[in-house]
Formats: structure tokens, C-alpha cells, sequence
């Protein structure tokens, strides 16, 4: 290990010899990019020519990368081969390479070369755009992407900038969930309800980011209660209707419905026209969790899975998991952006301005949590700008008839059952021999470095998940996984 750096050495640097202030490193950002961005292309390229060569899941011990590095920040500017020379040694090995062909593993967070470079150009243009004031165009790209997405996904007009509603772009669906929560919580309470008497309702397969929204909120675990669901692992509405009758005939208030499109576990589906009747009864707020299902939309032979949107309050879908855009991009769309900013927004005198004064323009900090955020809006745009729609929509429809190229072979054979439907391009899969075969074959799978599957628990049962969904994936990754599953399956 390095000896920490002396309090007392001489520091900073002197100026050089007949510099102009500022002279210190990276004091002119324009010169140091066109310097070092070729090298820093160069490597993102390899990287990404190589990465379906790579053992998808990280080798390193713990402890590992950290060993590999110095203890203590380098006194003297570094160069950038430097940097790029630890990205080989250090930082790739010690990389779980979701940008694999073969990530077949929890749902994808795929990226794209536009994604990659939006990325860039939003760093550069650095702007934190809290109000309309403090980036006109990172707001109005927003609004105007956010209502291009709610057409794409054929969403209900309520969704749509031009009503009370409109979309704003989060960090996660985690974030998104929270706050329809929030604004779910403070109309309750704006109506009369105490917080103790708030009821949310989801089903057990939901995310798990439902409760922690509701924690965050302010609410209690014995305030949520986790619906049952058919053999489709969808939510049963007429027990959703029980639960909710029996807390209002117990003088609780139900506040909060939550529908997942595409649970994480196995793609359930829930019924969003009867579970949206329920919430709409009881005048519960009804928020759509699709975070990673919702791009399947994309297709026009796939909206049904959206049937009883209409009733929805807020909706969720994440660009970020499977429409190729890169952490961090979660589209929330609301009916009517009122309950939000009364649930979020705070105006001290230093953020007063004379846009916002005017009441014609959107501040989406009264959207969000934080106060601060990035021109987010850009990635997507040129995401969906760079792929088009029929691009966007043959990738999607592509990793489906993938899926459902794989689930076809996995039918036909006998060693394994598909005990849950497929919608989409999640499959779920066991051993007939049972659990014991069935985690043994993931072991193996992941063991050979060629790709990463992960699993789930339903009623006990252990399932490979297998989600088709990276961006470069195709028809030869699908085939190296169904050899290996083949090769490494015992018999039945
Ligand atoms: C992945 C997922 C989430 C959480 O998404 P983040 O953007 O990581 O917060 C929520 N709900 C569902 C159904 C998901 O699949």
C-alpha cells in the first residue's frame, strides 16, 4: 500500500513557467477532448467487440478490485493511457458484462452506440435542468419524447403532454413507483384520510420496490397486503375486491393500488381492466408498474397487454431495461401531474423565477424526488431518432421470437417443464427431476462463463429465468445456450 500523502508536502504544484491562470489540468475541457477522446472511442470499440468473448459474470473475489488499485488519490495529474490501461487491467475483469450477447440473466439494462453517445454529449452540455429556466430544451425535449414514447407504446391519450398528465423521465422504476406514491399518499390525505388508515394493495409477485416506495412513504408493512394470483401468476381481482372491502368495512382507507405488466419473477400479467374497477370503487390511486414488459407495446400485435390502461393514474416502463437506452432512463407517465407537484414541490425564494411565475412552463423538479437532474431526455431521443420505430420494433419483435424459438425446444424435450406461461420474452423453465436438478443446471450454465441465466422460487418451485432481451443478442447466442442447457441437462 501506498504511504498516505504528507499534510505538510508543498502543494498545489507551482504554475508553470509563464502559464495564464487557469492553468491547472482539465481547465480546458475543449483541448483535453480532442485529445483524448480518439483513445477513449478506441477503447469503448474494442470493448464492445469483445464483450461477448468475455465470462459474462465478473471471476473476481471479493476485495479483489480494490487490492488492484492505489490507496490514496495521485497528487500529479494522470494521463489518460493511464486511466485506460486500469480499465483493461482492473476495471473489465471486475465487470459483470451486461452488455453481453449472452445476459439472458434478471431482466437486461441493454444500451446502444446512441445511448452511448448521448450519454457523452449530455455530460457535455452539463446541464441540471430543475426548472424550465435552467435548460428550456432539456424540458421541452422531455415533454415532446416522452409524448413520441406514449404513442409509440400506443398509450392512452390521458398520458399525453397535451391534458392535465404528460411523462418525465426518473432514474429507476423504483423512483417512478414512489413517487405515484407519494401523490397517491397526499391526496388521501388531502381528502381527509390519516396516514395510519392507508391501505395499499399489490400482488405477491410484485416488485419489491413497491413496499420500499411505501416504506420511504412513511407507511407501515402491515399497510400493504399482497394479493393472491391465478396459475398465471396474475393478480386475482375478486381477491383484490375481498381485501379491499374487508379494510373498508374495517374503517382503513385504501390509497394505492399497484398492477404490474410483466411481473420480475415470470412476466405475469395482471388484469388491469378489473383491478383498475376495484381501485377506481374505492377512488385508490391506480399505478402500473411495466418496467420491464411495457416496451413489448412497441408491437401493435402485443398492446393488449396494456388492455385497461385507460383507468391507470400513472404508468411505468423503463427505456433503460429492453428499448436500448442505458442506465438511467424510467419513463413515468401520469393522468394529472397536480397530485405530484402538491406532494413534491417546495419553492424557496432562490429558485423563484419568472418562467415559473408565468405558469407557462413545466418545472419537473415538482415531478421528481430529487431536486437536480440531467437532460436524461436526450439518450432517448436519440435512441428512438438513431433505430426508428421500425427498428426499435424489429429488435424487440427479434428477442420474442427468439424466446420463443428456445421455449419451443425446451417444450420438446423431456427433461424439462414450462410450469408458467410465456407471454413474451421471459422463459421459465425446470428440471422434471426437481429443484436440486434445476439449480445444479444454472450452476453449470453460469459456471462455463458463456452466458448468465438467473432463477426464481414460484410456490416453492426453483425456475430458471432465461430473458431474451440484449441488444446485440441473435439467433447464435440462443443457439450456444440451448447447446450448453442440452450438454449440461441431466437425463429425466
Ligand atoms: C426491474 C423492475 C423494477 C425496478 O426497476 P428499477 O428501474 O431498477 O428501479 C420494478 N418493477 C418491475 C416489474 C421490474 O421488472
Amino acid at each position: 500500500m501506498d504511504a498516505a500523502p504528507d499534510p505538510d508536502a508543498e502543494s498545489p504544484p507551482p504554475r508553470p513557467p509563464g502559464a495564464e491562470p487557469p492553468w491547472w489540468p482539465g481547465a480546458r475541457p475543449a483541448d483535453e477532448l480532442a485529445d483524448a477522446a480518439p483513445a477513449v472511442v478506441d477503447w469503448a470499440v474494442r470493448y464492445l467487440e469483445g464483450v461477448g468473448e468475455r465470462p459474462v459474470l465478473s471471476e473476481v473475489a471479493p476485495g479483489w478490485v480494490r487490492d488492484q488499485l492505489p490507496a490514496h488519490a495521485p497528487e500529479e495529474p494522470e494521463a489518460w493511457d493511464a486511466i485506460l490501461s486500469d480499465l483493461d487491467r482492473v476495471v473489465v475483469p471486475g465487470t459483470t458484462h451486461w452488455q453481453s450477447p449472452r445476459w439472458f440473466g434478471y431482466f437486461q439494462a441493454n444500451s446502444s452506440a446512441p445511448a452511448v453517445l448521448a450519454e457523452a454529449i449530455i455530460a457535455t452540455l452539463g446541464t441540471q435542468g430543475m426548472l424550465w429556466q435552467t435548460g428550456p430544451a432539456c424540458t421541452e425535449v422531455e415533454t415532446l419524447i416522452m409524448d413520441w414514447l406514449a404513442e409509440l407504446l400506443g398509450l392512452p391519450d390521458r398520458f399525453r403532454s397535451d391534458g392535465p398528465g404528460g411523462g418525465v423521465i426518473q432514474d429507476s422504476a423504483s423512483s417512478s413507483t414512489l413517487v405515484a406514491t407519494l401523490a397517491a399518499r397526499d391526496r388521501a390525505r388531502a381528502a381527509g384520510a390519516r396516514l395510519d388508515d392507508l391501505v395499499a394493495y399489490t400482488s405477491v409477485d410484485a416488485h419489491s420496490s413497491v413496499e420500499k416506495g411505501l416504506r420511504v412513504a412513511g407507511l407501515l408493512a402491515d399497510q400493504l397486503r399482497s394479493v393472491p394470483v391465478d396459475g398465471a401468476r396474475a393478480m386475482r381481482p375478486d381477491a383484490l375486491a375481498e381485501a379491499v372491502a374487508a379494510d373498508v368495512a374495517a374503517g382503513r382507507t385504501p390509497f394505492l393500488v399497484v398492477a404490474t405488466v410483466g411481473t420480475t419473477s415470470t412476466h405475469g400479467l395482471d388484469p388491469l381492466g378489473p383491478v383498475g374497477d376495484v381501485a377506481r370503487a374505492h377512488g385508490a390511486w391506480f399505478h402500473v408498474d411495466a418496467a420491464h414488459a411495457g416496451a413489448a407495446a412497441l408491437l401493435p400485435e402485443l398492446r393488449w397487454i396494456h388492455d385497461g390502461l385507460e383507468a391507470a393514474d400513472s404508468y411505468v416502463m423503463d427505456p433503460h431495461k429492453w428499448l436500448f437506452t442505458a442506465m438511467e432512463c424510467s419513463a413515468l407517465f401520469v393522468a394529472d401531474a397536480a397530485p405530484l407537484a402538491d406532494a413534491l414541490s417546495i419553492t424557496p425564494e432562490y429558485l423563484r423565477n419568472a418562467a415559473t411565475g408565468s405558469g407557462q412552463v413545466v418545472d419537473y423538479r415538482d415531478w421528481q424526488v430529487p431536486l437536480g437532474r440531467r437532460f436524461r431526455a436526450l439518450k432517448l431521443w436519440a435512441v428512438i431518432r438513431r433505430f426508428g420505430a421500425e427498428g426499435l420494433r424489429a429488435a424487440v419483435r427479434g428477442h420474442i421470437a427468439l424466446a420463443a424459438d428456445l421455449e419451443a425446444r425446451l417444450a420438446a424435450d423431456a427433461r424439462f417443464v414450462l410450469p408458467v406461461p410465456r407471454p413474451l420474452n421471459l422463459v421459465c423453465f425446470a428440471h422434471v427431476a426437481g429443484d436440486e436438478a434445476s439449480e445444479a443446471l444454472l450452476g453449470a450454465l453460469n459456471a462455463t462463463g458463456r452466458v448468465f441465466c438467473s432463477h426464481t422460487r414460484i410456490d416453492g418451485r426453483y425456475l430458471l429465468r432465461v430473458s431474451v432481451g440484449q441488444t446485440a443478442t441473435g439467433p447464435a447466442d440462443l443457439d450456444e445456450l440451448w447447446a450448453l442447457v442440452d450438454r449440461l441437462a441431466p437425463p429425466a
